[in-house]
């Protein structure tokens, strides 16, 4: 199928819901992007620093880019100002790092606290119990502001998808009741090409769709 069929049949599961459809664009071209653009989508993730800036550079301005990969520190200063969301803030030390850049610019970095809910050592992500000193942490900042949490779950069965999607969604409405400065969960970033659909129905407002819509990707190019 082609992009803009993918597209028309992923939005038609979406209808009438509230959820914001990222595609995934990474490994592939520009023109790929164009074509999605094209057909109304303005939100395109990245898991790569130099490649989203790459594709940055060369696309309409008024795409959102969200970096959904793992964010090393020395990458923070290229992102400042050309990211709409990171959702993988994933420790203190990315924080103060964040904070660093964003505050010299006088810009705010907005961004997801990234959690590892199956523990798995593959993964990053931090470990539910590490969420409220990172929370603590954030609430000294001035430049970055959390959003909500974003999630990759494992690999497995319908039933552990949705045990995962439940978990993620209870963290996400007991951090809501809570009054935090520079905290707000408006963002629940889960779902994928294979689970998207469970996502949404255990609570996802946003998901990250790469192969179901511009097909499967080849990492050996
Ligand atoms: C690649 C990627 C996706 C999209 O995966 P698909 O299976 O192609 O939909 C979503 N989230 C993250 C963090 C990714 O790295």
């Amino acid at each position: 199928m082609s992009i803009e069929e993918n597209l028309n049949s992923i939005e038609a599961d979406l209808n009438g819901k509230k959820v914001v459809l990222v595609a995934v664009s990474k490994t592939k071209p520009v023109e790929d992007i164009q074509t999605a653009y094209n057909a109304g989508i303005r939100d395109f993730g990245e898991n790569k620093v130099q490649e989203l800036m790459g594709k940055e550079s060369e696309l309409p301005k008024d795409i959102r880019w969200h970096l959904i990969g793992h964010l090393q520190r020395n990458k923070v200063k290229y992102i400042v100002g050309k990211v709409y969301l990171i959702h993988s803030l994933d420790s203190i030390r990315l924080l103060n790092e964040l904070e660093k850049h964003y505050s010299a610019e006088g810009l705010i970095a907005n961004t997801l606290v990234q959690i590892n809910i199956g523990r798995e050592e593959s993964k990053t992500g931090i470990y539910v119990e590490n969420l409220e000193s990172l929370i603590e942490a954030c609430e000294n900042c001035t430049s970055v502001k959390v959003r909500g949490l974003m999630a990759v779950i494992p690999q497995g069965d319908e039933e552990s998808c949705r045990y995962y999607f439940k978990e993620m969604k209870s963290i996400f409405d007991k951090l809501k009741e809570r009054k935090f400065k520079n905290i707000s969960m408006n963002v629940l970033s889960m779902g994928m090409t294979h689970d998207y659909k469970i996502a949404v129905e255990e609570g996802a407002t946003l998901v990250r769709i790469g192969e179901g819509i511009f097909g499967k990707r080849n990492y050996n190019k």
